[in-house]
């Protein structure tokens, strides 16, 4: 649904003030009133379809914009995750940017799901989370006996399995839905889901870029399966 947003309003406006004229009447004074908090609650989808817009534009002058205006990484990254994944038909004017940003890693007919029954049931950000997060499962064995250190310790003097570059390590996944695989605060995926990688894909896997993390997520999970293979063909894994 679309909804006309009137920034106009009579008067001045400063970074540190508004002036109105005297005597505005009270249905002007309302109208701006709601127009600040339409204000409030687009800024950030603004921002991702400007900063989109940008990139896909100029390129490397954009990129010089964003280090040079003050937004911070993570602000810029999150706008355009956003404004990318969910498109402009499927907002709703009804929920926050934030109930967005919660179904921007979902295909397009399950974030219109999930919007619609948010908006129906009137839902704040949290109770969508919530409902989006998938039930509690039952925590991994972790490495009781200390069985399982041999597949870290396995990765010295291996290749990456991403770039073949040498000097690898078992790096843990650490993309969507992680937590799954038992990682938590301060505490890593199940040593079974780790990759052989150099450190300079490592670090690349365990970094978002704008947009990235679906895909970035899938290729992390691709690397760890391949890892895995390496590991059956070598003895580390044995099928028995
Ligand atoms: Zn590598």
């Amino acid at each position: 649904m679309e909804n006309t947003i009137v920034l106009a309003t009579p008067g001045r406006i400063t970074s540190t003030a508004l002036t109105l004229p005297s005597r505005i009447d009270y249905a002007e004074w309302e109208h701006i009133l709601r127009g600040f908090r339409n204000v409030s609650q687009s800024i950030m989808f603004w921002l991702g379809d400007l900063l989109v817009y940008g990139r896909d534009e100029y390129g490397e002058q954009f990129s010089q914009a964003i280090d040079t205006v003050g937004y911070s990484p993570e602000t810029v990254r999150n706008a355009m995750w956003v404004a990318s994944r969910v498109a402009g038909d499927v907002r709703s004017d009804k929920l926050s940017w934030s109930h967005h940003q919660l179904v921007a890693h979902f295909e397009q007919p399950d974030q219109q799901k999930w919007l619609a029954t948010a908006e129906k049931n009137e839902w704040t950000v949290a109770e969508l989370r919530a409902a989006i997060r998938p039930p509690e499962v039952e925590p991994l064995p972790k490495d009781p006996k200390g069985d399982y250190a041999k597949l870290l310790k396995d990765a010295k003097g291996k290749d990456c399995v991403k770039c073949g570059g040498p000097d690898a390590m078992a790096a843990h996944y650490s993309g969507m839905h992680s937590n799954r695989l038992g990682k938590a605060m301060g505490k890593k995926a199940h040593d079974l889901a780790t990759a052989y990688l150099c450190h300079r894909c490592h670090t690349e896997m365990d970094s978002y870029a704008e947009g990235n993390d679906a895909e970035r997520s899938a290729e992390f999970l691709m690397l760890v399966m391949l890892t895995n293979i390496k590991r059956l063909e070598d003895g580390v894994l044995v099928v028995s």
